[in-house]
């Protein structure tokens, strides 16, 4: 039994001139209703292309994508493009870093919001403005009512970030997947759409896919993190697992490269030498192998020969260190730092 979206198995290959590139490579979770799971890593780790796939958006031509994508019992590999249409406007929404890739340039803000709500709910032309108006108001926007007859380019990047938002919100979707969403944003205004994402959450009991490098924003925002690494999850639990007791090597890294969440002490913050790999030629065994700094611990060069399997269940780190073996590092060697 999955989750209300459930992903098994999945593998996105790309083909390109240089050849296949598995962008995704056995991806497997659940997300519940109410419930948010944050994807976590660097740009390359394949959690845009995990999601893109989700809702259909990859390109058919030069994508293939096996395993299974079950949202509330219905498989969307073999879904119709038609099907797939009707669930992106109305049971699923999605809101990007950029809001230039979802608004249009020809038609005012309001209108924008209202007709995809008329189209889903049947609303009238008025009832479905004073709609767009009401989620305007929601998502912060001042003199919502004059201001919903603006054309994107008469709004700053800001506000038309959350126009964006209150276009995928105005169906109130049961998924919204929502991809570094507030990255460009300032403080304060990244506080007001998180806070307006976990109001609508309540109020739902909407799914949400939290996707984003900033692991400030994912102690805040999810339930549950999995973290991504060269197209394949690395290590996988509750916020309080990941964050407090992260087990991976590679998230120690994430961690360390982060202004400590619990702390006030000046840390000296350390990235991960090295950078992630190409997916055209990944590195054999542990696709971290060639980055990390406890690969000598193992036995046998096995991390250079040896995929470590992410095991079934919640709580998971691929990664041939045994788990005591990385309670022990964490506490004496990663911690203190
Ligand atoms: Fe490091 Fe080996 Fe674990 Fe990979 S399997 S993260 S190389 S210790
Ligand atoms: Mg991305």
């Amino acid at each position: 039994p999955g989750g209300f979206l459930s992903v098994r198995d999945l593998q996105v290959t790309f083909s390109t001139e240089d050849g296949p590139v598995r962008a995704v490579d056995g991806l497997s979770f659940d997300v519940d209703r109410g419930r948010t799971l944050g994807i976590v890593g660097e740009s390359g780790s394949g959690k845009s292309v995990t999601n893109l796939t989700v809702l259909g958006l990859h390109d058919p031509l030069f994508t293939t994508v096996d395993g299974e994508i079950v949202l509330d019992g219905k498989e969307l590999i073999t879904a119709t493009e038609k099907e797939l249409e009707k669930l992106r406007g109305n049971r699923v929404a999605m809101i990007f870093q950029d809001p230039l890739t979802a608004l249009s340039p020809f038609y005012t803000i309001g209108r924008q919001i209202a007709e995809p709500y008329r189209k889903h709910t049947g609303a009238s032309k008025k009832a479905a403005w004073e709609r767009a108006v009401e989620m305007l108001g929601k998502v912060g926007i001042p003199h919502p009512a004059e201001r919903a007859r603006d054309y994107p380019h008469q709004f700053s990047g800001g506000m038309r970030q959350r126009a964006m938002i209150a276009m995928a919100l105005v169906c109130d979707p049961d998924l919204l997947i929502a991809d570094e969403p507030t990255t460009a944003l300032d403080v304060t205004v990244q506080a007001q759409i998180l806070d307006l994402l976990k109001d609508l959450q309540r109020e739902f009991g909407t799914a949400i896919v939290f996707i984003t490098h900033d692991l400030g924003v994912i102690a805040d925002m999810a339930d549950d993190i999995m973290v991504m690494y060269a197209g394949r999850a690395v290590e996988r639990g509750t916020v309080d697992e990941v964050l407090r007791a992260p087990r991976h090597p590679y998230t120690w890294g994430l961690l360390n490269s982060m202004p400590r969440l619990d702390s006030d002490l000046a840390t000296p913050l350390s990235p991960i030498p090295g950078t992630p790999p190409s997916l055209l030629t990944p590195p054999s065994g542990c696709r971290f192998h060639p980055r990390c700094a406890f690969r000598d611990r193992v036995g046998g060069g096995r991390c250079a020969t040896e995929s470590p399997a992410p095991a079934p269940g919640h709580r998971f780190s691929a990664c041939h260190l045994g788990a005591a073996q990385q309670r022990t590092i964490f506490a004496d060697e990663i911690r203190p730092r």
